[in-house]
C-alpha cells in the first residue's frame, strides 16, 4: 500500500474544499473521502486506489435516519448499512431496501459500511482488483481483460466495447426501486440527483462511473413515501447463501387495484453495469393483472437487450426466473 497522509474533515465545507483542491480529483486518484473504508481500503491495499491524502469524513453529522414532513425519509450518507436495515421506519416502510442491504456482505461489514460508500462501492471485477491485467476502467485505454476471459459474474445490460464490469451493491438496486435521490455538497452548493441520473453507462469511459464532480460530498439520500398500499420485497440469487455477491436480484415496488397493477418499480442487480431499473418490465406490468403469465412477460421485456458474455449467458434466464418469482412473491404479500 502507497503511504496516505490522513486528515480528519471539520466540517462538511472543509471537506468539499480538501477534496476538490485534489489535482487528479477526477480520477479520485489523489484525495479521497473515507467513511466506513470496507471498499475503499481494500482497493488501496491492491494498488488499486492510490490517494496521497484521505479525508476522514466519520466525524460529520450526517448518520441520522429520520421521516420529513411530506412523508419522506431521509438517510444520512454516513448511516450505517446495519443501521438502516434495522430502523423501524425503513423496515415498515421500504422493507425492500432493508431485506437488500441484509442480503449484503457479513454483519461485521454492514457495521461499518457507510449508505454513501455502498452508492460508490467499486464492481468486483477480479480484472479491476489486478493491477497485472488490462483495464479500462482502473486503467484508460489499456483494454478489457475480462471480454473473453472470467466473466461469469460479470453484466449483461447495458455493457460496452470497453468495459462489462457489473455494479456490484444490493442497496442501489433497491434505492433504485424506491426512486431515491442522492444530496450532494460541491464547490457550487447543493444539487440533488434522482438516482436514475446517478449512474453512468461505461461507454467509452468506463472509469467515470456516476456524475460527481470533483469535491462532491454525498450527504445524504431522500426516499419518497410509497403509494398507499404498495408492497415492496427483493430477492438475491447466489453461489451461496452468505456472504456472496448476487448472480441476479429483483427488487420491485408493487401496488395493485380492482386486479390490475396500478404502480410498479422493477430493478436488477447482478446484471446491470448500472443498478438496473427496467422501464421496459414496468411499461409491460401496468394495467395488467398480476400473474404468471403477465410476470414472464414483463421478465423477457427486461432481458431483451441482454448482451451476454463468453461465461453468463445463464444470467438471462436466471434473471428473468429471479424476475418472475419476485413480482409473484410480492403480488401475496399481505
Ligand atoms: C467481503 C465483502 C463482501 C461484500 N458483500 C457485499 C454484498 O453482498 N452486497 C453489497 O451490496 N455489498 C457488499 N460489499 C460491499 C460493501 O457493501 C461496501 O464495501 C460498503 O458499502 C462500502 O461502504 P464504506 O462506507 O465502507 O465505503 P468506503 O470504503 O469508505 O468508501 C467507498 C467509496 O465511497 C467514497 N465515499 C464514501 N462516502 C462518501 C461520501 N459521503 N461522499 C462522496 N464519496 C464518498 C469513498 O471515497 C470511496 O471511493 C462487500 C464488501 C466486502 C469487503
Ligand atoms: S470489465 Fe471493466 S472492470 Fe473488468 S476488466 Fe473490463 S474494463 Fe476492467
Amino acid at each position: 500500500m502507497q503511504p496516505f497522509e490522513l486528515i480528519t474533515a471539520q466540517n462538511v465545507a472543509s471537506a468539499v474544499k480538501e477534496q476538490a483542491a485534489s489535482p487528479t480529483a477526477q480520477q479520485g486518484a489523489s484525495v479521497r473521502f473515507i467513511a466506513g473504508g470496507t471498499n475503499l481500503v481494500d482497493c488501496m491495499k491492491l494498488n488499486v486506489e492510490t490517494p496521497r491524502r484521505l479525508v476522514d469524513i466519520n466525524g460529520l453529522p450526517l448518520d441520522t435516519i429520520e421521516k420529513l414532513p411530506d412523508g419522506s425519509v431521509k438517510i444520512g450518507a454516513l448511516a450505517r448499512n446495519s443501521d438502516v436495515a434495522q430502523n423501524d421506519l425503513i423496515r415498515t416502510q421500504f422493507p425492500v431496501l432493508s431485506q437488500a442491504i441484509l442480503s449484503g456482505a457479513t454483519g461485521q461489514l454492514r457495521n461499518m459500511a457507510s449508505t454513501a460508500g455502498n452508492l460508490l462501492q467499486k464492481t468486483r471485477c477480479v480484472y479491476y482488483r489486478d493491477r497485472a491485467y488490462a483495464c479500462n476502467k482502473r486503467a484508460p485505454g489499456s483494454g478489457c481483460s475480462a471480454i473473453g476471459g472470467y466473466n461469469r459474474n460479470l453484466a449483461i445490460l447495458g455493457t460496452s466495447e470497453h468495459c462489462i464490469a457489473s455494479n456490484p451493491s444490493d442497496q442501489n438496486v433497491a434505492l433504485m426501486a424506491l426512486d431515491a435521490t442522492i444530496h450532494i455538497s460541491g464547490v457550487n452548493g447543493q444539487r440533488s440527483v434522482p438516482i436514475a441520473a446517478f449512474y453512468l453507462l461505461p461507454g467509452s469511459t468506463p472509469e467515470k462511473e456516476t456524475v460527481l464532480l470533483p469535491g462532491d460530498l454525498i450527504t445524504h439520500v431522500t426516499v419518497p413515501a410509497l403509494p398507499p398500499g404498495s408492497k415492496s420485497l427483493y430477492v438475491k440469487l447466489r453461489d451461496r447463501a452468505s456472504y456472496e455477491f448476487a448472480l441476479a436480484s429483483t427488487a420491485v415496488v408493487l401496488k395493485t387495484r380492482q386486479g390490475k397493477i396500478e404502480h410498479v418499480r422493477a430493478a436488477l442487480g447482478g446484471v446491470g453495469a448500472i443498478p438496473w431499473r427496467s422501464q421496459e418490465a414496468e411499461r409491460a406490468l401496468v394495467g395488467h393483472a398480476p400473474n404468471a403469465e403477465n410476470f414472464r412477460k414483463a421478465a423477457e421485456a427486461a432481458l431483451q437487450q441482454a448482451r451476454p458474455q463468453s461465461q453468463n449467458a445463464f444470467k438471462v434466464e436466471l434473471a428473468k426466473r429471479c424476475i418472475v418469482h419476485t413480482l409473484t412473491q410480492a403480488a401475496q404479500l399481505a
